[in-house]
């Protein structure tokens, strides 16, 4: 059996659960990583090919992430395996299953991620009462619905604009992925004069160097369910997306898209990471080497998480725009000031400001090593 405790570090992870439920073939991992700040707060990823490590990483972003935005929450995260298109019924049981599997574990909030939305948390909160990003028929602030993330992207796309020299003003837009992150980073940046270039999801993508209609584009995907049947540009395969000419490139799609292979193909000046994890460390040093700016991801992609940290304790729309706005902006430029001054990656400088809020909390803990 592979060492459990493989992935054990200063931080955590606090707790690894399998779940398995052979009757309904419901196969779930959760990583509960650090709670020293409160509970964790983390999304519920549906995918047929997660594997434990990869959930540990992205648990581990969840608490640097909750950290960085000042939230009462520790990091966690769970991968439930299955196809997220599977028939609505069968998704239903597998969710619920899953958090009646989770009931006691009271260090851990349910949220929506990849492949689960905010009707899977109306289950979730159904069952065990315990979940955040719910629908608003529930009291819930639908974060997917509401572009909580993309607008975040959105506020830390524009004060890292000016640190290239850019301004969202005509700057040319690609985006990896037109799902709940990327399509709203497109319209918000449309309203601030952004042009979107290019854009991509897992049936393919689509250039255009004069601009892609944004609206025409969200249509498409509620009509067909793919930006790649788009008409007025280049069609390209998907992967290609990596490839075309722009400004600002944004991943809000899977992990580790641009890594060793395909990194040097990338041709930005600026990378906002929507994904969490979407570039691999090696490819995000090559790029600060090489003068492309980085904003990482659990800086930048941090709005859903907010929004739903504030839905849990009753906050309204109005406060949670408001409140990723004012985190983005601070975090963006104190993170890209610091990483400026100490020359060393933005990530780094987050790194250095997340852990030592995380190791601050555990301080205060009696078994504290800090
Ligand atoms: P989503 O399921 O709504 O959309 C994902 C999009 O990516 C879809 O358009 C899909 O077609 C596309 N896609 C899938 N594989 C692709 C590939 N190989 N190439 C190009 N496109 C591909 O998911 P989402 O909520 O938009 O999340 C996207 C990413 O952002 C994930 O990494 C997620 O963890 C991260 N994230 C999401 C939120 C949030 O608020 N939803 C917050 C923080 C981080």
């Amino acid at each position: 059996m592979a060492d459990p405790f493989k992935f054990a570090d200063d931080l955590g992870p606090a707790k690894i659960i399998h779940v398995y439920e052979p009757a309904i073939n419901l196969r779930a991992v959760l990583v509960v990583d650090n709670v020293a700040l409160g509970p964790a707060l983390g999304g519920v990823r549906m995918a047929p090919d997660v594997t434990t490590e990869e959930c540990f990483r992205l648990a581990r972003a969840m608490t640097l992430k909750n950290a960085a935005a000042g939230l009462a929450h520790g990091g966690g995260k769970v991968v439930l395996y299955g196809d997220p298109n599977m028939p609505k019924a069968d998704k239903e049981r597998l969710i619920r299953a899953l958090a009646c599997s989770l009931r006691e574990v009271q260090e851990y909030i349910l949220a929506p991620d990849m492949g689960t939305d905010e009707e899977c948390m109306a289950w979730v909160k159904d069952e065990i009462g315990r979940a955040a990003g719910l629908p608003e028929a529930i009291g819930g602030i639908p974060l997917d619905e509401i572009g909580a993330t993309g607008w975040g992207l959105c506020q830390a796309a524009e004060i890292a604009a000016a640190y290239c020299g850019l301004q969202l003003k005509n700057a040319r837009v690609v985006i990896q992925g037109f799902g709940a992150v990327g399509k709203h980073a497109a319209r918000f940046l449309a309203a601030q004069g952004a042009v979107t270039v290019g854009v991509s999801d897992s049936r393919g993508a689509v250039y255009n160097p004069d601009g892609l209609d944004v609206d025409a584009l969200w249509k498409l995907k509620e009509a067909s369910g793919s930006v790649a049947d788009y008409r007025h540009g280049r069609k390209q395969a998907r992967e290609e997306v990596v490839d075309f000419d722009c400004d600002i490139w944004i991943p809000a799609a899977r992990p580790d898209v641009i890594n060793k292979e395909n990194v040097r193909r990338l041709r930005a000046k600026l990378v906002v990471q929507g994904a969490n994890i979407p570039v691999t460390a090696e490819a995000e040093q090559d790029l600060h080497d090489w003068g492309v700016l980085c904003v990482p991801d659990f800086i930048a992609n941090a709005g859903g998480v907010i929004c739903a940290a504030m839905e849990y304790r009753g906050a309204s729309q109005d406060e949670v725009f408001t409140a990723i706005k004012e985190k983005l902006r601070h975090n963006t430029r104190l993170v890209l000031d610091e990483a400026k001054a100490k020359n060393i990656l933005p990530r780094q400088a987050a790194l250095n400001f997340a852990g030592q809020r995380v190791k601050k909390a555990m301080s205060y803990k009696r078994w504290s090593i800090f």
